[in-house]
């Protein structure tokens, strides 16, 4: 178990965890020493070969006391992710062994939450069999934003196809607006800008509080840089004043935060510094 807030466990399924690309391309409206940067406030965050920021692809899986809800299904098998090339066609059996180590298998599902519709956040939402996209978790309700939804359903693209629709005609998915909740515990904050219908994902359990970042942010160097454009935010301005409000929540609410993007053990605290930010891993 990675931690527990209250009486919500929260485990790792880990997908990925390799070099993606450099800081100066994910960032490229940053200081012209970003690599610098980074490598101050993250030790160890990028590959010494390549010089690419070392990319963790993983869900969190929370055990509440009634539902068991994975948030975000990582990259998938056999998947067409043709302009990312590390992603396109996978066959791997990482994803299924961890939830297997969280004591979970495919059946006990309640729920799959997406953050947002990208491509390593919704890719186990469904598995081929028999030559069919196929819901993997039979007996879960997937839960996904409504704005991206009609993005990807008018844009008709290959991620849609793949890994949405057939959960839409399998009839097991609620197009969510942000506010919703799951139970008591698990509430969806709206945080737009990365896509239209983007969610941070907040726990309470017992009087404790945690969020799952989603893609609000993609490394910790971004407490001491929220103003930093990340190359695949669809709104640099709003994705900004989305993760500065983030950060000034977790901070004031001293909130456990999971980073969905975060060098490993990507869980840690903010405190306000200055401006900004900084990170304190836990
Ligand atoms: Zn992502």
């Amino acid at each position: 178990m990675l931690c527990k807030i209250g009486e919500v466990e929260v485990w790792r399924i880990l997908e990925i965890h390799a070099p993606f690309m450099t800081p100066e391309e994910l960032w490229p409206d940053a200081d012209a020493d970003v690599s610098a940067i980074v490598e101050a406030h993250v030790p160890g965050g990028l590959c010494p070969q390549s010089g690419r920021l070392i990319l963790p692809v993983q869900g969190f899986l929370l055990k509440t006391l009634s539902h068991t809800i994975l948030v975000d299904s990582c990259v998938g098998n056999d998947k067409t992710n043709a302009g990312t090339p590390d992603w396109n066609k996978r066959s791997d059996t990482r994803f299924e062994a961890a939830l297997t180590a969280a004591g979970v298998g495919f059946d006990d599902v309640d729920f799959v939450l997406c953050t947002h519709l990208h491509m390593d956040h919704v890719g186990w939402n469904t598995r081929l069999e028999d030559g069919r996209w196929m819901p993997t978790f039979p007996n879960a309700r997937y839960l996904i934003p409504a704005a991206d939804e009609e993005v990807h359903r008018l844009g008709a693209t290959d991620m849609y196809r793949e890994s949405v629709l057939p959960v839409i005609e399998a009839g097991q998915a609620e197009l969510v607006q942000t506010g919703h909740s799951l139970g008591d515990e698990v509430t969806l904050v709206p945080t737009p800008g990365h896509t239209p219908g983007h969610v941070a994902v907040l726990i309470r359990s017992g009087g404790r509080e945690a969020v799952i970042t989603g893609d609000a942010m993609h490394s910790t160097v971004q407490c001491w840089h929220p103003d930093w454009h990340f190359v695949y935010d669809g709104d640099g301005e709003q994705a900004t004043a989305s993760r500065r409000q983030l950060l000034e929540e977790a901070s004031e609410t001293d909130r456990i935060v999971l980073g969905s993007h975060f060098a490993l053990p990507s869980v840690g605290r903010v405190k306000a510094e200055g401006d900004a930010f900084r990170w304190e891993e836990r």
